[in-house]
């Protein structure tokens, strides 16, 4: 420590260094900070690569007293590598949380889900009507993490309010923490998202994302009336890949599967397209079982 302490002073006399540079280096050495890292380190440290090392304790010593916009949300450390000192930054609190944040919804997408949704949980899932689904979302659970080979979803049917996509919601907060990442979506804001990106030529990209989720959730699918496009070109195209790449799938409806293929077998203009509904549905039947939901309507008991 004496050696390298002093070296440094030496450093800073025999340079050709300014006024200014030189107070202020002199300042960072004598920082408790500074003092500490050299006494705990300083036989690690290589007292040849003192220039170097007075550069890194300056900029520590600067970056500690004031962020820049650079160093913003991160907090300077002096860490010994390969035998020279050098700083590191590391993200603040904040900033950790924002990234832990930032972390949770990029791999975990619930796009449009109300904070309720967000929260959801599994041990808070009961009542009467339910215990069938709630014991399938636990099987799903189960084979997903435990057994090889194609788990299909669910396809949760049931009137308005029993707690449908709060289940779904349940389940991918179950996943998640198994680092199973989901992506849970209103099926109807997302097939008006689609009709606006067409302008924007990036339906395909959009399409392709969702495609591939390890999990996807489309939920209250079936609550608006869908155009032949969406039904084939969107809807179609994403159950056709997740069926090739046996990607399990889930599904919320007021519907039954049975109603759905006739809600689906007419298009927004009032068309029949019986055969293309059916297509649809033996994705859908592929790739999830049905369950029916029933119980009180819980959206008016709060
Ligand atoms: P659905 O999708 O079937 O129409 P929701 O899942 O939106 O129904 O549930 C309706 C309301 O009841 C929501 O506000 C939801 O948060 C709440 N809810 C549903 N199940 C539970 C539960 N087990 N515990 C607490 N709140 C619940
Ligand atoms: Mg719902």
């Amino acid at each position: 420590m004496e050696n390298l302490g002093s070296r440094l002073a030496e450093y800073l006399n025999s340079k050709n260094l300014t006024e200014d540079y030189r107070r202020l280096l002199n300042d960072a050495l004598n920082d408790s900070d500074v003092q500490k890292f050299l006494k705990e380190n300083s036989d690690r440290i290589n007292p040849n690569a003192i220039s170097t090392s007075a550069a890194s304790i300056y900029e520590f010593y600067n970056n500690k007293r004031h962020t820049s916009e650079l160093t913003r949300g991160y907090y300077p450390k002096l860490i010994v590598n390969n035998h020279n000192i050098e700083v590191a930054y590391y993200p603040n609190e904040r900033t950790q949380n924002r990234e832990k944040r930032s972390q949770y919804e990029s791999s975990f997408v619930l796009m449009d889900m109300a904070p309720d949704i967000r929260r959801a949980k599994l041990d808070d899932y009961d009542g009467e009507g339910r215990q069938d689904a709630l014991g399938k979302a636990l099987d799903f659970i189960d084979n997903y993490l435990h057994q090889d080979g194609f788990t299909p979803g669910l396809y949760l049917a049931g009137d308005f309010g029993v707690g449908k996509t709060y289940l779904l919601g349940a389940i991918a907060n179950e996943l998640f923490k198994h680092d199973v990442h989901t992506t849970l979506m209103h099926f109807p804001t997302f097939a008006v998202e689609m009709k606006d990106s067409i302008g924007q030529n990036n339906v395909l990209a959009k399409v392709n994302k969702i495609k591939g989720a390890d999990i996807l959730m489309l939920d209250d699918i079936g609550a608006d009336t869908m155009s032949s496009w969406i039904r084939d070109e969107v809807l179609g195209v994403i159950l056709q890949y997740r069926m090739q790449e046996n990607l399990p799938t889930f599904f919320s409806s007021n519907f039954s599967m049975k109603e759905l293929e006739q809600h689906l077998a007419v298009n927004q203009r009032g068309e029949e397209e019986p055969v293309k509904a059916k297509r649809i549905m033996e994705r859908v039947k592929y790739l999830s079982r049905e369950v029916i939901v029933t119980g009180e309507n819980r959206r008016f008991k709060k």
